[in-house]
C-alpha cells in the first residue's frame, strides 16, 4: 500500500489551484514532502508557502493535519479551499459543539484531505487519540518561529510539538515560516527535532517594497504628508506601539479625511473583527494597529506599511513590512524614526518580567534595528545580510539609494573602535569598549588593567553617544560582529582586516537622529 495517492503535483497545481506554473523552490518541496521526506520552509511572506503542504496532502493517503496558531483565519482559509472542492475543516476554541462532532467524524471516516489545527487542540490527549484511529498523511507546522523562545510570537504550546515525531515517525513533517535569521532556524531545529530535515531557504528579498525610514520630527505631520502625497485612495497599515496611539492616530487621519480604523487587543473581538472584515474588503481603507494586527494577514493590495514607532526587531520589521505588496506591485514601506523610540524599548524590554539572558538577545536585536537605520549603504542590503543572504549590488529601491546619505570619513573611527576590541581580547560589549576609548577610570576598568592598554583614552575626539553610533554602523555594515549569544560581545571578523591595515575606508552616516534626540533631552 503506497503512501502516494498518485498524481503529478503540477497537475494537482492547475486543475486544484487554477496555476500554470510553480514559484522558486515549491516543486522541489513538494516532490520531497509527498516522498515522505521532512522538511523546514523558509520563505518569505507571500511567497507560497501553503501549497508546499496542501499539495502533498493532496497526493498522499490520508488527512493533512495543520498546525497553525492563526485561529482568527482558518475560516477563512478552510472556506478558500472547499470552494477549490478541497475536503478541508479545521478544529479550534471558536467551533460550536454539533460542528465540531461533524469535523470529528469526518477525520475518523477518512473524508478530510486537510484539517487545520490550533496547536493547544492539537495537543489534548482527546485529539491525539482521535488521530491514532484517523491516517495522517502529514504534519505541516506552519508560523514555526513561534517555536522560538526568543522570537516576538512565541507560543508554549510549540514546544511540545515534537511530540507529533514521537508518535507518528514515519508521517513527514514540514514546517514553515516567513523567519529566516539563524538563531531562530536553528531553534526550530532544535526544538522540532528537525535535524534530519532537508531545508528550503528562498530569497528573501521582496523588490517591490520600497524601504525609506525617516527621522522623526512631528511624525504625525509626516505621516501625513506621506499619505497625502503617496497614498490617497490607497489601503494600507499604519503600526504604533500603544494602544492609545493607535486610538489617536486613528482619530487624526479620520478628522484628515481618511477611512482610518483602529485595530488592537483592546477592542472587543467583535469591533476587532468588524474592522479587519471592513479593511479585507474595502479598497482605502487605513488600518492604524499594533502588533496585534497583520499575522497572516493575506491582502494582496495593501500599498503601504507605515511603523509609527521602531519595532521590536529587524525579524519583526521585515515580517510588518512584508505584508505590503503581496501582489508584487509598488508598495512602500515607511518608517518613522527617533533615539526617544530606542529609549523607549530598552526600557520595555528592561523592565519585562524576563530574565537577564532574554533580555540581553532582545537589546541585541533592537541594536541590529538601529543599525538598519543608521546605515548608509543600501537598506535592502542591510536587511537581508541580517538574514544570512547577499545581494549582488545596491538596490536602486530605497531611500539611501534614491537619496544618498551624508557621511563623515569614519576610517580612523573604526580602526580605533576596532583596535579596541583586538586589544582587549574581543571580549567586551560597546559599554565597555566605548569607556576604554574615552579614558574613563572605572573599576572594571582598572581591574583589567585596561587603562594599560594601547587604545586607552584614544577616542576622546568623540563622544559616548558618537561612538555607540560608529560601533552600530560598524556591526550593521557587517566589519564588525555582534555575538548575540554571548552577551552582546563585539568581534573582529575577515571584513575587519581591510579596514585595520587601512586598505579600506569607512563612511559612516552623519547622525541627525543623534542631534535631534540631544534638542529632545534639552527640551525635557
Ligand atoms: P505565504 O503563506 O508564503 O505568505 P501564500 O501561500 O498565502 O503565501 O501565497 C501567497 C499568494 O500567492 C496566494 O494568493 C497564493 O494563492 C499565491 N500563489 C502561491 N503559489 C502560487 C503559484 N505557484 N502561482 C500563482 N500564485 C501562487
Ligand atoms: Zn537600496
Amino acid at each position: 500500500m503506497s503512501p502516494v495517492r498518485g498524481g503529478d503535483p503540477l497537475e494537482v497545481l492547475g486543475r486544484t489551484f487554477g496555476y500554470t506554473q510553480f514559484r522558486g523552490a515549491q516543486q522541489a518541496i513538494i516532490e520531497h514532502v509527498t516522498g515522505g521526506g521532512d522538511a523546514l520552509v523558509l520563505m518569505p511572506t507571500g511567497g507560497g508557502k501553503s501549497l508546499c503542504y496542501q499539495i502533498p496532502a493532496l497526493l498522499r493517503e490520508g488527512v493533512g493535519i495543520v498546525v497553525s496558531p492563526l485561529i482568527a483565519l482558518m475560516q477563512d482559509q478552510v472556506d478558500a479551499l472547499r470552494q477549490l472542492g478541497v475536503r478541508a475543516a479545521f478544529l479550534n476554541s471558536s467551533l460550536a459543539p454539533d460542528a465540531q462532532a461533524r469535523t470529528e467524524r469526518a477525520l475518523l471516516g477518512g473524508e478530510l484531505d486537510l484539517l487545520y489545527v490550533a496547536p493547544e487542540r492539537l495537543l489534548t490527549e482527546r485529539f491525539l487519540a482521535l488521530l491514532q484511529r484517523a491516517r495522517p498523511s502529514l504534519f505541516a507546522i506552519d508560523e514555526a518561529h513561534c517555536v522560538s523562545q526568543w522570537g516576538h510570537d512565541f507560543r508554549p504550546e510549540y514546544i511540545q510539538l515534537n511530540l507529533l515525531h514521537e508518535r507518528w515517525p514515519q508521517v513527514p513533517r514540514i514546517a514553515l515560516t516567513a523567519t529566516a535569521d539563524a538563531p531562530t532556524r536553528n531553534e526550530i531545529v532544535a526544538r522540532l527535532d528537525l535535524g534530519q530535515a532537508r531545508q528550503f531557504v528562498s530569497s528573501f528579498d521582496r523588490p517591490n517594497i520600497r524601504y525609506r525610514i525617516v527621522e522623526k520630527v512631528q511624525p504625525r505631520r509626516q505621516l501625513l504628508e506621506f499619505l497625502r502625497a503617496e497614498h490617497a485612495g490607497d489601503a494600507g497599515i499604519v503600526y504604533c506601539l500603544s494602544r492609545r496611539k493607535v486610538d489617536e492616530t486613528a482619530a487624526f487621519l479620520q478628522r484628515e479625511g481618511f477611512a482610518a480604523l483602529p485595530y488592537h487587543a483592546g477592542m472587543s473581538a467583535e469591533q476587532r473583527r468588524a474592522h479587519q472584515a471592513r479593511f479585507l474588503r474595502d479598497e482605502a481603507v487605513v488600518m492604524v494597529a499594533t502588533i496585534a494586527f497583520g499575522m497572516g494577514i493575506d491582502k494582496p493590495d495593501v500599498r503601504f506599511v507605515a511603523h509609527m514607532d521602531l519595532p521590536k526587531s529587524v525579524e519583526a520589521y521585515y515580517q510588518e513590512t512584508g505584508r505590503a505588496g503581496r501582489d508584487g506591485q509598488p508598495a512602500d514601506a515607511w518608517l518613522c524614526y527617533g533615539l526617544g523610540d530606542v529609549m523607549t524599548l530598552r526600557r520595555i524590554i528592561e523592565q519585562g518580567e524576563a530574565d537577564d539572558r532574554f533580555k540581553r538577545v532582545e537589546q541585541h536585536k533592537l541594536n541590529a534595528l538601529v543599525g538598519l537605520c543608521e546605515t548608509v549603504e543600501c537598506r535592502r542590503q542591510v536587511l537581508l545580510n541580517y538574514f544570512g543572504e547577499t545581494l549582488p549590488g545596491a538596490c536602486g529601491n530605497c531611500d539611501t539609494c534614491l537619496t544618498p546619505v551624508q557621511t563623515w570619513d569614519g576610517t580612523v573611527a573604526a580602526q580605533k573602535a576596532m583596535s579596541c576590541i583586538h586589544r582587549t581580547g574581543q571580549r567586551f560589549g560597546a559599554g565597555h569598549l566605548i569607556d576604554v576609548l574615552l579614558g574613563k577610570q572605572t573599576e572594571r576598568i582598572r581591574r583589567l588593567g585596561h587603562d594599560q592598554v594601547s587604545t586607552y583614552g584614544i577616542g576622546r575626539e568623540l563622544d559616548a553617544d558618537q561612538w555607540r553610533s560608529v560601533y552600530r554602523q560598524l556591526v550593521a555594515a557587517g566589519l564588525v560582529v555582534a555575538d548575540i549569544e554571548g552577551y552582546g560581545v563585539l568581534k573582529l571578523c575577515e571584513r575587519s582586516r581591510p579596514v585595520l591595515r587601512g586598505e579600506q575606508s569607512v563612511r559612516l552616516r552623519r547622525d541627525p537622529v543623534r542631534d535631534a534626540g540631544r534638542a529632545g533631552r534639552r527640551a525635557a
